[in-house]
């Protein structure tokens, strides 16, 4: 087995092909980590959510950290970090078009809003609101780096 850097470019199309993250953020001074569904796009991960723990402490401290890999041949393996800005999509004019595309990316995958919206528990209904509230975010890639475990493939006999 070698391991070896990936290029920037590299990253980009794991992120491009991936779906699943491994999303940390900051809770007061302890880490946070929950698996999320997302979707790439110019140099942004897309996401949703329904309001609860990682949507406080992203919205108190936004800069998150995800990771995404992928499986190669025999034990082989891709593995990209980023590290990034919480920016939430807002119901506002403003990031209307930004929502708009958020969901077209996620759309995409069948059951893409399902592990978002769930909860183990009844949530209650915002008073001010009929519905529950459904959160689009995106994070900003600010640095990204990876690396690539690769087994030589077995020769033929
Ligand atoms: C394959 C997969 C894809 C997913 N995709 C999404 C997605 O796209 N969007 C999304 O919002 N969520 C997704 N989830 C669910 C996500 O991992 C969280 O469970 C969910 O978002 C709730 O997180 P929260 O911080 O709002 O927790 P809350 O509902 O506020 O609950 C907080 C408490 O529950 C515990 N908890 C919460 N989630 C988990 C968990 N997954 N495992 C163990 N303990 C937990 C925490 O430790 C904390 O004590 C996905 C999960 C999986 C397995």
């Amino acid at each position: 087995m070698w391991i070896k850097e990936l290029s920037v470019l590299e990253c980009t199309h794991v992120l491009i092909s991936g779906h699943l993250a491994h999303l940390a953020c900051v809770d007061g001074s302890r880490p946070y980590v929950v698996p999320i569904y997302f979707a790439y796009s110019d140099h942004h991960l897309y996401s949703f959510s329904m309001p609860g723990h990682k949507i406080e402490c992203m919205r108190s401290n936004p800069h998150v950290c995800l990771q995404v890999d992928e499986r190669g041949y025999e034990h082989g393996w891709k593995s990209v970090i980023v590290q990034g800005i919480y920016e939430e999509l807002q119901v506002s004019a403003a990031l209307a078009e930004s929502r708009t595309h958020a969901w077209y990316l996620l759309s995409k995958y069948p059951i893409w809003w399902e592990p978002g919206s769930l909860k183990p528990k009844d949530q209650p209904v915002p008073q001010a609101a009929d519905h529950y509230e459904h959160i689009y975010f995106r994070v900003r890639i600010e640095a990204v780096t990876g690396r690539e475990a690769h087994y030589p493939e077995a020769p033929e006999l």
